[in-house]
């Protein structure tokens, strides 16, 4: 079932979007059975999990942290994540960086963006982070690469609401760029779309689909 559904998705992918599978509540097995059906991109969101899973899966594997990310567990992960979608503050990067300089690694970073109108989900307002990157306190640190922004729609069915949301990002990224990351070429990725909203997340612009259950099946949180 997981190599059937991976490959209806990725036969549907235009060129420039990549897939995260994301694995998160889901067993060692079934990220297995996605490696041997050709996916490299997995997405966690609990350092714990996605380190033990680092530890014991395939080292090829690319490792992306979405979810909600405490400062006092960056130290976990630094060491391999391949990209973290959810810098959410000014502390939080700095946090990514410094841990990053002691093992002289650099981190590749997107700045998750809050969207939705939903109270629950974290990130920046569109002013926060032009507030942020104002103060220019990220252009000083030498051990993490902003590649980007992620960000999450509303949990609707307004097929609107979702397609406004997208675009508001997508704009905003394209605002970011021009005026701060004009001579990055990293700073490329829009992280968004989901199982329920994918379509529309590339139609907006995404590079970067993150999708769970559409191709896992639904996760078993009571097994946590
Ligand atoms: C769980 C999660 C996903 C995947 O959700 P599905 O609906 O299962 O595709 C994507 N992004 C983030 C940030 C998540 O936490």
């Amino acid at each position: 079932m997981i190599t059937g559904n991976l490959q209806q998705i990725l036969s549907e992918l235009p060129e420039h979007v990549r897939l995260v599978a994301v694995s998160k509540f889901h067993p060692e097995e079934a990220i297995e059975e996605a490696y041997r059906a050709g996916q490299r991109i997995f997405g966690e969101s609990k350092v714990q999990e996605m380190t033990a899973k680092h530890e014991h899966l395939p080292k090829d594997i690319q490792w992306h942290f979405i979810g909600h990310l405490q400062t006092n567990k960056v130290k976990y992960i630094v060491p391999y994540v391949a990209l973290i979608h959810s810098i959410d503050s000014r502390r939080l990067l700095e946090e990514v960086d410094k841990q990053a300089a002691k093992i002289n690694r650099t981190v590749d970073c997107l700045l998750q963006m809050h969207i939705a109108t939903e109270e629950t989900k974290f990130g920046f307002s569109f002013d926060e982070c032009r507030e942020m990157l104002a103060t220019g306190v990220w252009q000083q640190l030498t051990h993490t690469r902003l590649c980007g922004m992620m960000g999450m729609a509303s949990l609707t069915d307004n097929a609107e609401q979702i397609e406004r949301e997208f675009c508001s990002l997508h704009n905003f990224f394209t605002e970011v760029k021009q005026q701060w990351f004009a001579a990055s070429n990293a700073f490329c990725e829009l992280s968004m779309g989901m199982s329920h909203d994918y379509y529309q997340a590339i139609q907006a612009g995404s590079t970067l689909i993150r999708v769970g259950s559409n191709i896992f099946g639904e996760r078993d949180y009571a097994a946590h």
